[in-house]
C-alpha cells in the first residue's frame, strides 16, 4: 500500500489584496458619491419648502447645487475612464509627438486662462514660467491622453498655488528619457502622503480638494496614462515651500522618428 499526501499550496496573498482594494473601492466610490448626492437632495427639498421665494437664497442654492452636480458628472467620467484602463480596453494610439510643440501649446491655453482670472479676480495675479528647450524631443504617445495629464497636473499647480505664486515647467533631457516637471510655490505635500496622492480618492485635505471641485481622481488617471506608455510620475515636495511633480517618457531613437506618423503632421 502506498500512503501518500499531495499538498497544493497556492499564495493567495496577491488575490485576497486585490480583493480587499475592491471593496475598499467601492465603498470610497459610494461614498464619494453619496456626499454630493445628500448635499443636493437637501438643497432642492429646502427650495420646495419654500427658501425659493427668496431669489437671493434661490440663486446661491441652485449655484451648490449646479456644483455638486458638476463634480458628480466629472466623477462618473473620471471613474468610466480609470474603468476602461482597469479592463484594458481605453482607446489608445500612439504617434509620435513632439513633447515641445505640445507643451507649448498646452502653456499657451492656460497663459490665456490665466490672463481671464487674473482680470476677473481680483487678487494678485498667478504666472507660469517656461524652461522649454529649442532641441526637439519626441515621444510616441496619444497626444490626447498626454494633454490630458499636462492638464491635470497644471490644473492642480493653479489651484494648490498661493496668490501670486509663480508656476514653473521645464523640459529636459535626462538619460534616455524626457522629462517634464511642473513646480509650484503652494502649501506642499507632507512625506508620508507623497506616494499616496497617485491613489484614486486619496486627497491630502480632502475638504479642500472638495471645494475646489476636485474629484480626487486626476492624478491616479495621470499615473495609468503614463504607465500604459511606459512612464513614470512623481511627486517631489517640501511643504511650505512647494510641489513639484515630475514625468519621465521614453526619447524616440531616430529611426522610427523617419519612419512614424507625427502628431503635427496633421
Ligand atoms: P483632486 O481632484 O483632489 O485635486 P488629484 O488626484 O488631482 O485630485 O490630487 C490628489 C490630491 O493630491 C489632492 O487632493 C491634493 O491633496 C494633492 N495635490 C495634488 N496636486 C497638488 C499640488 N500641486 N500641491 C499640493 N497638493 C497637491
Amino acid at each position: 500500500m502506498i500512503n501518500a499526501l499531495i499538498l497544493i499550496l497556492r499564495d493567495v496573498t496577491i488575490q485576497l489584496k486585490t480583493e480587499e482594494e475592491r471593496k475598499a473601492f467601492v465603498s470610497n466610490v459610494s461614498h464619494e458619491l453619496r456626499t454630493p448626492l445628500t448635499t443636493v437632495t437637501s438643497y432642492v427639498e429646502a427650495l420646495v419648502d419654500g427658501a425659493k421665494e427668496n431669489p437671493e437664497v434661490m440663486n446661491d442654492f441652485l449655484s451648490v447645487i449646479q456644483n455638486e452636480t458638476g463634480r458628480m458628472s466629472r466623477m462618473v467620467s473620471d471613474l468610466l475612464e480609470l474603468s476602461r484602463m482597469d479592463q484594458g480596453t481605453m482607446e489608445v494610439k500612439t504617434e509620435l509627438v513632439n513633447l515641445n510643440s505640445l507643451m507649448n501649446f498646452v502653456l499657451d491655453r492656460f497663459d490665456m486662462i490665466l490672463s481671464n482670472d487674473n482680470n476677473e479676480l481680483n487678487t494678485k495675479p498667478l504666472k507660469i514660467e517656461r524652461q522649454i528647450p529649442e532641441d526637439e524631443y519626441w515621444v510616441d504617445v496619444d497626444h490626447d491622453k498626454i494633454m490630458q495629464v499636462l492638464d491635470n497636473l497644471l490644473n492642480n499647480a493653479m489651484k494648490y498655488s498661493p496668490d501670486g505664486g509663480t508656476i514653473t515647467v521645464t523640459l529636459q533631457k535626462n538619460g534616455e528619457n524626457v522629462q517634464v516637471a511642473i513646480s509650484d510655490q503652494g502649501l506642499g505635500i507632507p512625506k508620508k502622503d507623497q506616494a499616496r496622492v497617485f491613489d484614486r480618492f486619496f486627497r491630502v485635505d480632502k475638504s479642500r480638494s472638495r471645494a475646489m471641485g476636485g474629484t480626487g481622481l486626476g492624478l491616479a488617471i495621470s499615473k495609468e496614462v503614463i504607465e500604459t506608455f511606459g512612464g513614470k510620475i512623481w511627486v517631489e515636495s517640501k511643504e511650505g515651500v512647494g510641489s513639484t511633480f515630475k514625468l519621465e517618457l521614453a526619447f524616440v531613437d531616430d529611426e522610427l522618428l523617419q519612419s512614424g506618423k507625427r502628431w503635427d503632421d496633421d
